[in-house]
């Protein structure tokens, strides 16, 4: 069924998914500021350092195949990918460079994999031998990442595993270690000592292993973190993701390049009303006016990915000023207070993430009154509206 609102929801061949579409809530993504974010963070890699550039979770809310393509428009070498839908969906949409799957593969997925040339993070000998036999069957060698645990305490294997690990893939010459890969666990904190550490244990097994003859000529460890500021960990490759679309690692952070928010949701003031003093607002009545009160209602909520922890905590923005949530925010619908903004009448713009005159509310400002990080609520934004795209 081809869906009814008035933007141009879906680029041709982005896959269409169930939504809540309302012409009442606009979220856009500017690709023109992915484009100039992955110009920045190329700019902080030595020239000859490969980028990939991580699009998982549907490009962190923010669409697989539109990001995708403006990253590889832009020469992004390599994308990464969280499954085996989303390498598929990649090669479907004609995208012919590397493509890495992030978090590895179940044995039964190996066929397609291969068929589709994705490689792989590998860290089970069940999925290697799977591997190895899709690619004898068609024929390939299947290109793997080792993925070593060196302090995250998630994926891998630990350092002590590797060799005896490497030594079992010498039965199968089907698949090409195309490197090691780790991942850091607090390399968006100023204080890098467990970051160090966590480095030199990668180098500690990267040496051993090429000391016994394997050439592992594409390692990487480095997150949008540690890419800028870590250049020890750069290697042959880095992996940003946040930062392609905007956002600093960790909010209190002052990055050295000036990047561009990607994402922004607006909607309009549906209905604008003036409270008397002893007036509740919303589910709960967890807020009652003290004085005359002018209150604006939003047609956005949580159906929105808009969370309800703003309740009586978040702002939106109306003709560049602060305007404070009232209340709980519903499934549909938010209150604001615009006491202090008596002309706004139903139909003014609302500004909820983005940029209204010279005030900006941003990704951060969003996950602090949540108490969450900037990248969820690019997800939750990103997965619950049609997204419209600037700057195709
Ligand atoms: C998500 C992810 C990244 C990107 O992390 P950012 O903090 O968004 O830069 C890099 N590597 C791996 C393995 C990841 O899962």
């Amino acid at each position: 069924m081809p869906l009814t609102s008035p933007f141009n929801l879906f680029p041709p061949n982005d896959k269409v998914k169930p939504l809540i579409v309302s012409s009442m809530v606009d979220l856009a993504v500017d690709l023109g500021a992915l484009r100039h974010n992955y110009r920045q963070l190329r700019g902080l890699c030595a020239p000859g350092v490969k980028l990939m550039a991580v699009v998982k979770a549907d490009a962190y809310g923010h669409g697989l195949l539109p990001a995708a393509r403006a990253l590889a428009g832009e020469g992004a070498d390599y994308l990464g990918v969280g499954s085996l839908e989303e390498g598929q969906a990649l090669r479907q949409a004609g995208l012919t460079l590397p493509v890495l799957l992030l978090l590895g593969i179940l044995p039964a997925e190996a066929g397609p994999a291969v068929g589709a040339d994705l490689e792989v993070a590998l860290f089970r000998l069940d999925v290697a031998q799977a591997l190895a036999a899709a690619a004898a069957a068609q024929g390939k060698r299947a290109g793997v990442h080792l993925k070593v645990d060196t302090g995250m305490g998630r994926l891998g294997l630990l350092p002590a595993e590797v060799f005896p690990f490497l030594e079992r893939l010498r039965a199968y010459p089907q698949l090409e270690v195309r490197g090691l890969t780790s991942h850091l666990a607090v390399a968006d904190q100023e204080e890098k000592s467990y970051t160090l550490r966590q480095l030199e244990q990668f180098v500690g097994v990267l040496k051993a292993a090429r000391d016994q003859g394997w050439a592992l000529p594409l390692s990487h460890i480095a997150n949008s973190a540690a890419l800028w500021e870590l250049k020890d960990a750069h290697f042959a490759l880095v992996r940003p993701g946040i930062m392609l679309y905007g956002s600093p690692p960790a909010p209190e952070r002052h990055l050295p390049v000036e990047l561009q928010p990607v994402m922004s949701l607006t909607t309009q003031v549906l209905q604008v009303k003036r409270l008397p003093p002893g007036a509740s607002i919303s589910y709960g009545c967890t807020f009652t006016t003290t004085d005359d009160c002018n209150l604006a209602v939003l047609p956005v909520g949580y159906a929105n990915g808009f969370s309800r922890l703003f309740s009586n905590r978040g702002e939106v923005l109306i003709r560049g000023q602060r305007a404070p949530i009232r209340g709980r925010v519903c499934m549909n619908l938010t209150m604001v207070e615009v006491t202090h903004l008596p002309e706004v009448r139903a139909g003014e713009p609302v500004v909820l993430l983005g940029q209204s005159d010279n005030a900006r509310l941003t990704g951060d400002d969003l996950a602090g009154w949540a108490q969450t990080i900037s990248y969820e609520i690019y997800l939750a934004l990103g997965n619950a509206n049609p997204r419209r795209y600037l700057g195709e």
